[in-house]
């Protein structure tokens, strides 16, 4: 595979979580980021179809069903592109850590599934960086439903895959679309040695995990914000002096 074959030499760290819709990951990377913020780390964070550059372009391809998969595919890179240009290596350069909700795998997941060649997608992403922990959230379909579907009240169309015409029923589309993603991702879960983490466990039994493995790849990065605990002197001279 010629991507990701490599570790970046940038001070920072870069951690990314994947995983389906429901799998608990955006859950994961929220609290992640709490504790390393607490931890006294400079952290940032960046999702998935974020980039203001598509934005428009891709919410109007959506909502009049113009995209073809192909289409698809290149707004995404484009967008990808934008935001590890402008949101991803600039911190990862200032020693930062960089939190990221979806990665390159997620094209290669999903784009796939819409019917791109699997090398195609891998190559169009060949400049990415590859990151220091990517978290896979592995959990079955069924529970992943579930979890949607209580959490909210409707499910979106392209994230039931109803664009591919799988069911006219968007719950089954749901399930079948988030099937064949989660078959994917199985395969990734190999072919990248992504840190798969049992997300059928309860949220602080994963957070506990997550933590440790962070843990163990940070050993000898020590990139924390400076904390003044007093006001600097020179600034407080200016102001006492009567
Ligand atoms: P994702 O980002 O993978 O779509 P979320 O983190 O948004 O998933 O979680 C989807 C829903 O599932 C949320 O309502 C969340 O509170 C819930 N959830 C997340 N992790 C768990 C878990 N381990 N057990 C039960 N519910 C969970």
């Amino acid at each position: 595979m010629p991507i990701f074959d490599k570790k970046h030499d940038y001070p920072g760290k870069l951690i990314i979580v994947e995983g389906i819709d429901g799998s608990g990951k955006s859950t994961q990377v929220a609290l992640l980021k709490k504790w390393l913020d607490s931890q006294g780390y400079s952290v940032f964070f960046t999702e998935w179809n974020s980039s203001e550059l598509v934005k428009e372009t891709t919410k109007e391809g959506k909502k009049k069903n113009l995209l073809t998969p192909t289409t698809f595919s290149l707004l995404h890179a484009t967008d990808f592109t934008d935001r590890l240009n402008y949101q991803i290596i600039p911190p990862l350069k200032a020693g930062m850590i960089v939190l990221a909700d979806r990665y390159a795998y997620t094209a290669f997941a999903r784009d796939v599934v819409r019917g791109v060649s699997p090398m195609w997608v891998r190559n169009l992403y060949s400049f990415a960086v590859k990151p220091d922990i990517s978290f896979y959230f592995d959990v079955p379909i069924d529970t992943a439903c579930e979890r949607i579907l209580s959490s909210r009240a409707e499910i979106k169309f392209h994230e039931a895959g109803m664009d591919l015409g799988l069911s006219p029923d968007i719950k089954t589309s749901f399930k079948i679309f988030q099937s064949r993603i989660l078959e994917e991702y199985k395969k990734m879960a190999d072919e990248f040695s992504l840190t798969t983490v049992d997300a059928t466990l309860e949220i602080h039994e994963q957070q506990e995990i997550v933590r440790d493995v962070v843990k163990e790849v940070f050993k000898g990065y020590s990139k924390r914000r400076t904390i003044y605990a007093k006001r600097p002197k020179v600034f407080w001279r200016r102001f006492s002096i009567s």
